[in-house]
């Protein structure tokens, strides 16, 4: 099987081209199909299967060939090594298209606060972003969310150990809730049995 299989957008196909993937991975056969049809999926899949670009580019294709006001996808990680790496990923794979992004983390000084707010504010279409820092964007109620399309969270039992529970509530509180949303785990306790009952509608679930 190859990524053209998918029917992805030319200038995904391009971005593919130029990193140089061109057999999908498992889990990436697997999940981009549903993404691209919308579904709400849960993940069970550990770093290294290629769980981000399952993600990132059926989310990407979407973005283009469905633009909205505001942002159009969120996407949160438990530290700010993975939210920038999800964030280096995501500008590669669309070098090559008209997308802007911005990542949101805490331990950020002053200087880089309010370039962050500011980037919110003129329009960015994909935040990457860990919970603390993004609620209180949130709060401040400076985040275009109205017409959000894709929620994602990933390593999502990681930021339940890190007590994030409450903060991902939180986040989805001011949510719509006609949205898509991937929930990518390593492992599944009953925690995050509940956490997907919570915020997935009708989910499709795949196993690495
Ligand atoms: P991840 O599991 O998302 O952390 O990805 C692990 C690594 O595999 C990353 O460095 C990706 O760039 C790489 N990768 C993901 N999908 C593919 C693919 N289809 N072909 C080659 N490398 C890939």
């Amino acid at each position: 099987l190859s990524f053209r299989h998918f029917g992805f957008d030319q200038s995904i196909q391009d971005g593919l081209d130029s990193i140089g993937f061109e057999t999908p991975t498992p889990i990436q056969e697997k999940i981009i199909p549903l993404i691209m049809q919308g579904r709400d999926v849960i993940g069970c899949a550990q770093t290294g299967t290629g769980k981000t670009a399952a993600y990132l580019l059926p989310v990407l294709h979407r973005v283009i060939t469905n633009p909205v006001k505001g942002i159009n996808t969120m996407i949160i990680a438990p530290t700010r090594e993975l939210a920038l790496q999800i964030a280096q990923q995501l500008e590669g794979f669309s070098y090559f298209m008209n997308i802007s992004s911005l990542a949101i983390y805490g331990g950020t000084d002053g200087i880089e606060w309010e370039q962050q707010k500011r980037a919110l504010t003129q329009g960015v279409d994909i935040v990457v972003a860990t919970p603390g820092k993004l609620i209180s964007f949130l709060n401040m109620d400076i985040v275009p969310v109205s017409n959000l399309q894709h929620l994602i969270l990933d390593e999502a039992d990681r930021m339940l150990d890190m007590g994030f529970f409450d903060d991902i509530m939180r986040i989805i509180s001011y949510l719509p809730e006609n949205r898509s949303t991937l929930l990518f785990s390593a492992t599944m306790p009953p925690r995050i049995r509940e956490l997907s009952k919570l915020i997935l509608k009708h989910p499709e679930e795949v196993n690495i």
